[in-house]
């Protein structure tokens, strides 16, 4: 079934959990447009709860207030001629969450349950209504335990820091390297020890090491597992 934004509706479902700047997210969008699934980034959704933090002030060891600020949180996703869009409150606030200080602050809340809670059940409703390519965390593991195709995606810190200083650069905005590798690492080390939902694969997943890869390479390999998983090519 086709809906009025020409979305498929029958709900295979791609779950692709990794650490930071593993190249989940360029690999995801290039997959979900090749076969023609929406993409869900759960990252932008963490980062749109950082983002209204630091925009209050509020600091990552207050959960009290961060409880509190939960209440006044609204994080939904629009699509603009197949892009996300991630809306907090009803802006679009798609570019700013971008920023290395939005990252860090997401991982440092995105350990608080009810941060969790709050978007586990959009996440949730997207994959039941549509074929989907999502990446994140715990989606193998928590989001979508029955996805038809689970992929952990790795790729060893100095290459993810390099990615990730290459990209910003390209963007114009001065950084250092080692700082990146530094943030990369405690951002890692956070998400795999947090208690709720931690950076895990799930038992079912498929590893790929993309250290030694380019995008296309990836998204091939991907798209022939998901094929063997019952995608119709
Ligand atoms: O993937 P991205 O770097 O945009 O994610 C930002 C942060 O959001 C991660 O470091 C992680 O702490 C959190 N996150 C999460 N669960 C997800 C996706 C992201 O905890 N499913």
């Amino acid at each position: 079934m086709i809906d009025e934004r020409g979305w498929k509706q029958m709900s295979f479902n791609i779950a692709i959990d990794g650490p930071a700047g593993a190249g989940k997210s360029t690999i995801a969008k290039k997959l979900a447009k090749k076969i023609s699934f929406v993409y869900v980034d759960t990252g932008a959704m963490y980062r749109a709860m950082g983002y209204y933090f630091l925009q209050h002030g509020i600091r990552a060891e207050e959960e009290k207030k961060i409880r509190e600020a939960c209440e006044n949180i609204s994080v939904t996703l629009a699509y603009e001629g197949g892009v996300q869009k991630v809306l907090l409150n009803g802006e679009d606030i798609s570019d700013q969450i971008r920023q290395e200080e939005v990252g860090n602050m997401a991982s440092a809340t995105s350990g608080y349950g009810f941060v969790r809670a709050k978007l586990l059940s959009l996440q949730q409703d997207m994959a039941a209504q549509y074929d989907v390519i999502m990446d994140g965390r715990d989606i193998g593991t928590c989001v979508l335990p029955n996805a038809q195709l689970k992929i952990f995606l790795t790729a060893s810190v100095q290459v993810r820091a390099k990615r990730r200083y290459d990209e910003l650069v390209e963007k114009g905005e001065c950084c250092d390297l080692a700082e990146i590798e530094k943030d990369i690492s405690e951002r890692d080390y956070r998400d795999m020890h947090r208690e709720i939902a931690p950076l895990k694969a799930a038992e079912d997943a498929v590893m790929l090491d993309s250290s030694e890869l380019n995008i296309d390479e990836v998204v091939e390999a991907i798209y022939e597992y998901a094929k063997k998983a019952g995608l119709e090519a």
